[in-house]
């Protein structure tokens, strides 16, 4: 069989579970990516928030070229250099001692989980094994995270699911506290909710969800698969909001768009996953890890993190000017560059019509549900390119408007 390999050629070959765009990009340098016909788009979305620095940063492709003429793979039966200088990087520069790795944001949380109920196992016996989530909530798609996540629509239709799992609405510090106890084995949350709508914790959220988890010996995970690595203007966005949580997820932006994850925490939690609980065959890979490094030594830069703020600042005056001049969003919201567009009145369930419409005119952006479109640029994306993407979208948005 020789089909030509076009968008076609998707629905003949592949599971039906995604509904790729008409195009299909085989290119993209720096924040512009081209089809295959040629025609170019700026990237307002990096993957879902995860190329941090654009599409092949030349630190990223020198350090995937030298890892690979050196060593790919040898599980983890042997440790590796660059695993262990990544992991050494990510403690130096969070709250944690120690680093698990992984290969997406669902294993991660996964780990994430697992700790945690062992933890609570090992010290407080039978019992203490409820986790708090919030309602909307994304924490991945393997059957465990996908039960944590607040969202029927990902987690029914698969049979038993696993227990102990309870959901609340988020930022709602009364029913928080109604629903905490010492029965509570760990609350996980996303410091600012991605998927479910860009919604930031409330600052006494946060801290009353910290508060909450020490007085009765519960974990407190932060998912911070998409608003880590940068996203927000600080490496991770927990250091913006001054609240330290016991373990850390990490993904998406962490490779740059090369497969990996990291749960992070401290050598006390780590010491309850001995020889033989947990692992994985690719975690800690080699290359994924000089990939990670590269990313990490990008963003730890200074000019890097306060290029965000900036960027974030200049992202957000645009789309508010469209607004102004069109009325289709009630507010833009977020932070850093994870920024997004919620509709009106007037556009309520519409943001994918808006998305359609960026991509016909060279702009790729997200949702975020079925009432937010959703940015997430590189955070090294120029001004040029962010107002070329900006006037992109207005064309956009006038032809939605228009009909
Ligand atoms: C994307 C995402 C995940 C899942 O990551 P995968 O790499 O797709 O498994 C988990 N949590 C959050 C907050 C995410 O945005």
């Amino acid at each position: 069989m020789t089909n030509p390999i076009t968008r076609d050629l998707f629905d003949e070959v592949m599971v039906p579970n995604y509904n790729p765009a008409a195009m299909v990009p085989v290119r993209g340098e720096g924040s512009r990516v081209w089809d295959q016909q040629g025609r170019d788009y700026i990237d307002f979305a990096g993957g879902i928030a995860v190329s941090c620095l654009g599409h092949c940063h030349p630190a990223m492709v020198n350090a995937l070229h030298d890892q690979a003429g050196k060593l790919w793979h040898l599980s983890n039966v042997f440790t590796n250099e660059p695993a262990l200088k990544l992991a050494q990087t990510l403690t130096d520069h969070t709250f944690a001692e120690r680093v698990y790795f992984a290969n997406s944001g669902a294993e991660a949380n996964e780990a994430a989980l697992k700790l945690a109920r062992r933890v609570a196992l090992d010290r407080f016996g039978e019992g203490k094994d409820q986790i708090i989530a919030f309602n909307q909530g994304f924490h991945g798609r393997t059957f465990f995270t996908v039960t944590v996540g607040g969202q029927k629509a990902y987690s029914d239709g698969f049979g038993p699911k696993p227990g102990g799992i309870d959901h609340l609405p988020f930022n709602d510090v009364e029913a928080l506290r109604h629903a905490i106890s010492d029965r509570t084995c760990a609350v996980m949350m996303e410091p600012m909710q991605g998927e479910g709508g860009i919604i930031p914790a409330s600052d006494e959220f946060i801290q009353t969800v910290r508060e909450l988890c020490s007085k009765h010996n519960a974990l407190l995970i932060f998912d911070e698969v998409q608003t880590g690595a940068g996203r927000t203007g600080h490496l991770y966005a927990y250091q913006k909001y001054g609240v330290v949580p016991d373990i850390l997820t990490s993904a998406k932006g962490l490779g740059g768009g090369f497969p990996i994850a990291a749960m992070l925490t401290t050598q006390e939690l780590a010491a309850h996953l001995k020889i033989g609980t947990h692992g994985s065959t690719y975690g800690g890979n080699p290359l994924a890890c000089a990939v990670g490094q590269a990313v990490l030594d990008e963003l730890l830069k200074p000019e890097v993190m306060a290029g965000v703020a900036a960027k974030s600042a200049r992202l957000k005056a645009g789309l508010e000017a469209i607004n102004a001049k069109y009325h289709v969003f009630s507010e833009v919201r977020g932070m850093g560059l994870l920024l997004g567009a919620a509709m009106n009145d007037d556009y309520q369930g519409r943001a994918r019509d808006f998305l359609v419409a960026a991509t016909a005119n060279g702009l790729m952006c997200l949702v975020a549900g079925t009432n937010v479109v959703r940015f997430t640029p590189s955070l090294v994306i120029s001004d040029a390119e962010i107002d070329q993407g900006l006037a992109r979208f207005e064309q956009a948005v006038a032809q939605v408007v228009n009909g």
